[in-house]
Order: C-alpha cells, then sequence, then structure tokens
C-alpha cells in the first residue's frame, strides 16, 4: 500500500515533466519560424538603414500616398532623420512634393522585372497568386522570398 502510494505521483511527476519538455521543444521551435519569417519580412521592408541595407542599396524608394509623388533618399539620410523624428510608421518618410506627413511608403524594386511596389501590395499580390507565396511582385509575380533564401525541392 505504502509502496504503491509513493510510486504513483512519481510516475505522474515524469509524464507531467515529458509533456512539458515536448511542450517547450514545440512552443521554441514555433518561435523561432514565426521569427524567421518575421526577420525576412522586417529585412526586406524595416531594417533599420545604418548604411547600405540588406541588399546593399544606398536609396530608398518612397512614393507618396496623398499625391503620388515618386522620390529617393539616401539610406544615410534616413536613418538620421529617422532617428531624430522617430516616424510613428517604421519605413515611412515625408513627401519631398506634398509635404504631406508619412505619406511617404517604402517601396521594394523587383529584381526580376525592377518594377517598383509596396509591402501592402507584395502582400495582395502573394494573397492572390496563392500557392504559400508571402509576397510576390504585382508586376511580374516573381515570387521575392524565393530571391532571398533560396529553397530546395521546388
Ligand atoms: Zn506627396
Ligand atoms: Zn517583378
Amino acid at each position: 500500500m505504502t509502496s504503491f502510494g509513493g510510486q504513483e505521483p512519481m510516475r505522474a511527476g515524469d509524464w507531467q515533466e515529458s509533456k512539458l519538455r515536448k511542450f517547450l521543444t514545440i512552443a521554441v521551435l514555433c518561435v523561432v519560424a514565426a521569427g524567421g519569417i518575421a526577420a525576412a519580412i522586417y529585412m526586406i521592408f524595416f531594417a533599420p538603414t545604418d548604411r547600405a541595407d540588406a541588399r546593399g542599396r544606398t536609396a530608398l524608394h518612397f512614393k507618396c500616398e496623398k499625391c503620388g509623388h515618386e522620390f529617393e533618399m539616401e539610406v544615410r539620410k534616413y536613418s538620421d532623420w529617422a532617428a531624430k523624428n522617430k516616424p510613428a510608421k517604421l519605413g515611412r518618410a515625408n513627401c519631398t512634393n506634398c509635404g504631406g506627413e508619412l505619406t511617404g511608403v517604402k517601396m521594394e524594386k523587383c529584381p526580376q522585372c525592377h518594377g517598383y511596389f509596396t509591402f501592402e501590395q507584395a502582400t495582395k499580390a502573394a494573397a492572390k497568386a496563392g500557392g504559400g507565396a508571402e509576397m510576390v511582385c504585382p508586376h511580374c509575380n516573381y515570387d521575392l522570398k524565393k530571391g532571398m533564401a533560396p529553397r530546395r525541392g521546388r
């Protein structure tokens, strides 16, 4: 009786520990996977722009939501400005044409067709294209993640 009573809680403890370990492993893997995707998106669109950006560009391309004006800003200049002004939204700049506050949306250049597009356009195009793509060029349907991290078996 006493030996049985003494064994039972120990077994339950072991079971709980292995379950907890499994849970922690899965949780860590999920965080790593989500972090990887977030980092990739962040690298493309919102990376802190010290020198050149992740892909060696020295100028950023913006399009004003208000007047449609497209303009470029040096990475260094944008970095200085952003550090001082702390834009409410990263990847935004004041329009150099109409003076709109943070109406300039950062645009990306497609490595395939060299067309410009915004983050929103790319995610919308990806949703339309389907097939698990997260960001797709709205002009030529190029899968933008393909250019960053070559995937095997596709
Ligand atoms: Zn404008
Ligand atoms: Zn394209």
